[in-house]
């Protein structure tokens, strides 16, 4: 009986599905197996030939190494919660600074800070730290778990380990704590003007550091995305550094998004996106001139010279000239109603002679 370990090594994973796959549509192992039933029904296959053994031993190595599939969660499901708590926190902020419409704006302004790590600290607290999932996790069907607890094989793990004490706590501290330290630091080092301190001074060295360690942070979150964006596990910088992933609350819960919908709202965006592209093209005075030309034939006014015949055409009050400009034709409007028709439409034709305005000059 040869052992587990003879026979070639099997090195990766596509490999060793590979050989079970072989094993498995072999046609004569299918068509006569030698499956034997013994009192308690469980099926033990008999090798017969030197091959058979192989591929029976080649099968269990198989199987040994099969790694079970990993945990997927929609990636967009993660993002689409996000986008909710940050739309929920904004609406709940707007609400809560509407008490202090009445004091001071500079109250306000001061204790922003405090006001939305309050906030956030209560909305975390009555959600993450009590639920392990957020308002708009919750919408998601998704949860936090403690991924510490589910390393390797543990991975699909049907009970989730939920958040421990200290994961907790640490997310309060730099979430919260550190958006706010953050701001208020940022604020102090602005309002005491620290780039503008001469160079060896600590307060510029601190400044310049505090730059670089944001840039690093932003790199960092980068290059953190772009992973999420590969396996799909830790939305955020601080998800990773403190093993909080996202896992699905109900896993047999089907995503219920209307497609349909989805595709009618796309559809319907890009007509309007192109249509505000379209119309600033059109000229509609232009077309309408154009048009009433056609069926009209040539304008010709009969008016007296101090009056003009555009402001006439539209019925203004005041229709006595103002601001008199002549035509090449030699009729005469306000400054105002031609160079308006002539910007407007660039074969703008004379009211009262039909010819086309090409140029105006000021009466004198
Ligand atoms: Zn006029
Ligand atoms: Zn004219």
């Amino acid at each position: 009986m040869p052992t587990d370990t003879d026979g070639p090594s099997v090195s990766s994973g596509g490999r060793t599905n590979e050989d079970a796959s072989q094993f498995w549509t072999r046609p004569e192992l299918a068509q006569s197996p030698n499956v034997t039933r013994d009192a308690s029904g469980t099926s033990t296959i008999v090798p017969e030939s030197e091959r058979e053994q192989t591929f029976v031993s080649a099968a269990r190595r198989a199987l040994a190494a099969y790694r079970p599939s990993s945990l997927n969660v929609l990636r967009v499901s993660q993002l689409d919660a996000e986008l909710l708590d940050a739309e929920l926190t904004s609406v709940v902020k707007e609400q809560f600074l509407a008490i202090f419409s009445l004091f001071k704006p500079t109250l306000k302004e001061k204790y922003e800070p405090e006001f939305t790590a309050l906030l956030q600290y209560l909305m975390c607290h009555l959600s993450i730290y009590s639920m392990g999932a957020s308002y708009g996790l919750q919408l998601q069907n998704l949860k936090y778990r403690n991924e510490a607890r589910h390393s390797g094989r543990l991975e699909v793990s049907a009970i989730d380990a939920p958040l421990s004490k200290w994961q907790k706590m640490a997310h309060a501290l730099l979430y919260i704590g550190g958006r706010w330290g953050w701001i208020r630091v940022n604020r102090h080092a602005t309002t005491h003007e620290w780039s503008a301190q001469p160079e060896r001074d600590w307060r510029n060295r601190v400044w310049t550091y505090l730059q670089k360690a944001e840039n690093v942070y932003r790199a960092l979150s980068l290059v953190n995305f772009l992973v999420f964006l590969y396996n799909g596990r830790y939305r955020s910088l601080l998800d990773r550094v403190l093993r909080m992933r996202l896992v699905y609350t109900r896993r047999e819960m089907a995503r219920q998004v209307s497609f349909e919908f989805m595709n009618r709202q796309l559809v319907w965006h890009a007509f309007t996106e192109f249509l505000l592209f379209l119309v600033p093209l059109v000229n509609v005075e232009r077309i309408k001139n154009t048009i009433i030309r056609a069926i009209s034939g040539p304008v010709t006014v009969d008016l007296p010279d101090h009056i003009c015949a555009i402001c006439h055409a539209k019925d203004a009050p005041k229709t006595v000239v103002h601001t008199p400009y002549r035509t090449n034709c030699g009729h005469v409007y306000c400054y105002y109603c031609i160079k308006t028709s002539i910007m407007a439409d660039h074969s703008f034709p004379c009211p009262r002679c039909g010819q086309k305005v090409e140029e105006i000059s000021r009466c004198t």
